[in-house]
């Protein structure tokens, strides 16, 4: 017989690859061989940070399929991709898995796929290939996914996602975030008039991936959130799947880190640095962008803060006039850093976040307190269990047309500063998740136990 051999199969975006990266390394390591697919575009970028297409130990290899947009097409219009994908990618999937069959002596045993790019699922069914399906974001926000049919019985939205109930905020229970209608998922990923109906029923196709799936796994913990996985029994918790276990460059990284900010980190006195980033799509607006660059002066305080070369929409980005010059070292700018290891150094303070999943929790994971900054899809939720239900933030306010001022930054930052209860609470659940993913806790438990025990037990 030969080696368990698993395609493993993300939406390609940096938030999906880089946890998808992290349990495929865990996999690896249990002896067990993957075939990691990317699309052909982001294929030449993971490429180009990690060097070339197999690691090591020659247990794990990338791949890559067409994801239908021409060359020049804009990958960050969600909307646009996904609908490419959904037409293109269930054919491009099985030839993959045909190829590779007919090529490699390890057939594929199974598929582990994106709970985001359901279809994957489906044709792993299709092709009798058992299924791992994986949620990498928060549970709670597949909770309210799989909830799509309630929340139309109870008239929080109709047939086609709309909400009914515009104005009202509503919690399923004192222990899980509190959601504005208008930020239900979908209706909360691009501007465009026909996203929320598009990707209403994306959202609800995917669902059914979780039916038809054999296992399905979540990025997050009991310790986490107890009551979302009480809800939901067939979901296992297998994270965080800790940022701290980044081997480097085998990352999953579509830009190339800047490895300067670790010796700028080094000479900066402990618990003093605001660390400052929005994960790899969040786009800013010029006003904000030159607002947020003048609150971070303001702050008086040395600042790490990530500028991608994408950040403003069409632009290259304009600091302030003088604004390099009067920081000089206080101020450490890079396009992209290693957020791993950034968030476990010492001199970090706190974390200014778009909240992305997996952003907060690696903020968690190191006992970093956050304030908080969300723009799009599940980041409000999140935003709510940090400052909410776990409190170990603070959430700024949003001024005219929307614009987070320069004065706010700095009384947010110095707010945080001083709260001496919000720190404590963030070490604790920095304790407590350590803990879970440690041997024998809740997280490592089910994910060897559980879902590893079939393919280990073919070695
Ligand atoms: N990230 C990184 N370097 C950076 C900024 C972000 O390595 O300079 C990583 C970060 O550690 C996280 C991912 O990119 O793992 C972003 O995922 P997240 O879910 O936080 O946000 P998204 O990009 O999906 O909005």
């Amino acid at each position: 017989m030969g080696k368990p051999h698993v395609l493993v199969v993300p939406y390609p975006a940096q938030g999906h690859v880089i946890p998808f990266m992290e349990l495929s390394r865990h996999l690896v390591k249990q002896g067990i061989k993957i075939s990691f697919v990317n699309t052909e575009f982001n294929h030449k970028r993971v490429i180009h940070a990690f060097g070339k297409n197999v690691d090591d130990s020659g247990s794990f290899h990338l791949v890559s399929v067409p994801d239908g947009l021409e060359d020049g097409e804009d990958r960050n219009q969600i909307v646009k991709l996904t609908e490419s994908l959904c037409q293109v990618m269930p054919r491009q999937l099985k030839d993959l898995i045909h190829k590779l069959n007919a090529s490699d002596d390890d057939k594929i045993s199974c598929v582990l796929a994106d709970i985001n790019l359901g279809l994957a699922v489906y044709v792993a069914a299709e092709l009798g290939i058992p299924t791992v399906a994986f949620w990498p974001a928060a549970m709670f926000q597949l909770v309210l996914n799989l909830s799509i049919p309630r929340h139309i019985d109870e008239g929080l939205i109709d047939e086609n996602g709309t909400p009914l109930m515009k104005d009202k905020m509503f919690q399923l229970s004192p222990t899980t975030p509190c959601i504005h209608p208008n930020n239900l998922l979908w209706l909360n990923i691009d501007d465009s008039p026909s996203t929320g109906k598009i990707m209403f029923d994306f959202f609800r196709r995917n669902n059914k991936a979780v039916e038809i799936a054999d296992w399905v796994l979540c990025n997050s913990c009991l310790e986490l959130e107890p009551e979302a996985f009480n809800l939901l029994p067939k979901v296992l918790p297998i994270g965080p799947l800790s940022a701290a276990n980044r081997l480097g460059n085998l990352s999953g990284n579509f830009w190339l880190e800047d490895p300067t900010c670790m010796q700028w980190l080094d000479q900066q006195p402990p618990d003093s640095v605001i660390y400052v980033a929005f994960g790899s799509f969040t786009v800013f607006d010029p006003i904000q962008f030159q607002e947020l660059a003048l609150g971070l002066e303001l702050t008086n305080r040395p600042f790490l803060w990530v500028v991608r070369e994408d950040m403003i929409k069409g632009k290259h980005h304009v600091y302030p006039q003088g604004f390099v010059e009067r920081v000089g070292n206080r101020g450490k700018m890079v396009r992209w850093a290693p957020q791993g290891a950034v968030l476990e150094h010492p001199s970090i303070a706190c974390f200014i976040s778009h909240c992305g999943w997996n952003s907060t929790l690696e903020g968690i994971s190191n006992g970093v307190p956050f304030l908080c900054w969300p723009y799009f899809a599940d980041q409000f939720l999140n935003e709510s269990y940090i400052c909410d239900i776990w409190k170990v933030g603070l959430k700024f306010e949003r001024g005219e047309r929307g614009i987070i001022g320069k004065e706010e930054i700095k009384s947010k930052v110095e707010q945080l500063a001083g709260d001496e209860n919000i720190r404590t609470r963030v070490v604790e659940l920095k304790q407590r998740v350590t803990k879970t993913v440690g041997e024998g806790g809740n997280s490592d438990k089910t994910s060897l136990s559980i879902v590893l025990y079939p393919f280990v037990a073919m070695l």
